[in-house]
């Protein structure tokens, strides 16, 4: 059987795995840590479901196999001031920016980018976490361990935020799935909707923009490009090269779900344009304890990490899909029982959606 060594062992490379069974092939998630290195057969192929890893044993010697995809991609997009960079040379509309060098001054930053700018690291951010607010009402400095290691961005005014995963094959062919919609909170994603008519004029828009992106890079595989939406326009605010948690309603809600197109493109197997089954929502199950009750929801499916609990990860998440809004409502009221009063403005925020 032929071998998907992905980098990586969360839950991305799990449901990796899950998507191969129909595909006859067998996905081995890897730990970057790992000591034992695997023996690469010289068909098998090598993935990612990280952008970013250390540079250890594991992932030199996966890096070195020569159908390791898109080899050439990744630290194009793993570190904000190249993907800034990229975009800007596609002339792709992304957040205005400037890098943050060690003497770049909160002035300066202000001048070039208005009264609130917002400090990201260059590398390993991720749920909001390698961002800092610089006001200047505050006045505030450039933190030092931010100098030379990030980048500044203006604010955006967003009314929403939208995303767009698509796939490429090693023919150029490209798939979209239909732009969804998101709720982050304090930078970590809650939930998503899917699809929404009243976006689909924006959905040609979109898919220029990731067709582009993906041809300059002559990538292969599922790529997501994050938006803001400001008016009718979208604005980037950033890509992962790999598949996407804003993706995940694509396993209840199109006839192939992101995890079975990323190595369907990978194992240089047919792609094709997704169709989509009914009315899709995806909770993020955040920093809460395992409810078994949730399991008994009609028209849900439930996905269970089974990390440590901790505050703040993403430890599962619930699709709920239907043909009909009035079951995918029913299925939302019931999981609202039982999810934490903190979720009570993401159900809000999601039924406003359904509406
Ligand atoms: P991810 O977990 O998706 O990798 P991240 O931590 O890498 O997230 P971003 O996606 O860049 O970070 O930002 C997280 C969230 O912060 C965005 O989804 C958005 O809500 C908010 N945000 C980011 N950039 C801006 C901006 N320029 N203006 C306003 N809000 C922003
Ligand atoms: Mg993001």
């Amino acid at each position: 059987m032929q071998t998907v060594w992905v980098l990586g062992a969360g839950q991305l490379g799990a449901m990796l795995q899950q998507a191969a069974y129909p595909l006859a092939l067998r996905v081995e998630p890897l730990d970057p840590d790992v000591t034992a290195l695997p023996s690469i057969g010289d068909n098998d192929i090598v993935t990612v479901e990280r952008e970013q890893w250390p540079e250890t044993a594991l992932t030199r010697h996966l890096s070195e196999h020569p159908n390791f995809v898109n080899a050439d991609v990744f630290w194009r997009i793993a570190d904000r001031f190249h993907q800034k960079s990229l975009l800007d040379s596609l002339d792709v509309a992304t957040a205005p920016w400037r890098a943050v060098e060690q003497d770049t001054s909160a002035d300066e930053l202000h001048q070039a980018l208005g009264k609130d700018v917002l400090l990201k690291r260059r590398t390993g951010g991720y749920d909001g976490k390698g961002q800092y607010w610089l006001h200047s009402d505050n006045a505030d400095d450039v933190p030092a361990a931010w100098q030379g290691t990030a980048i500044a961005e203006q604010k955006i005014p967003f009314m929403e935020e939208l995303s767009l995963v698509g796939a490429r094959d090693s023919n150029g062919k490209h798939v979209f799935y239909p732009l969804t919609l998101n709720l982050h909170s304090n930078g970590i994603l809650m939930a998503s909707v899917a699809p929404l008519s009243r976006v689909d004029h924006l959905q040609g828009q979109a898919q220029a923009m990731l067709g582009k992106i993906m041809d300059a890079m002559n990538y292969v595989g599922v790529m997501a490009m994050e938006c803001f939406r400001v008016g009718d326009e979208l604005i980037v605010n950033e890509l992962a090269p790999r598949v996407h948690n804003s993706g995940h309603w694509t396993q209840a809600g199109a006839c192939v779900s992101q995890f079975e197109m990323h190595l369907r493109a990978v194992a240089k197997l047919p792609i094709k344009a997704p169709e989509v089954r009914g009315h899709s929502v995806m909770i993020n199950l955040i920093g809460i304890e395992r409810d078994t009750r949730w399991m008994a929801i009609p028209s849900t499916q439930c996905y269970w990490y089974g990390k440590d609990v901790r505050p703040g990860r993403k430890l599962g998440h619930i699709n709920i899909n239907h043909p009909q809004l009035s079951a995918v409502s029913t299925a939302l009221e019931a999981l609202k029982q039982q999810l934490p009063e903190n979720y009570g403005p993401v159900f809000d925020w999601v039924e406003s959606q359904l509406t």
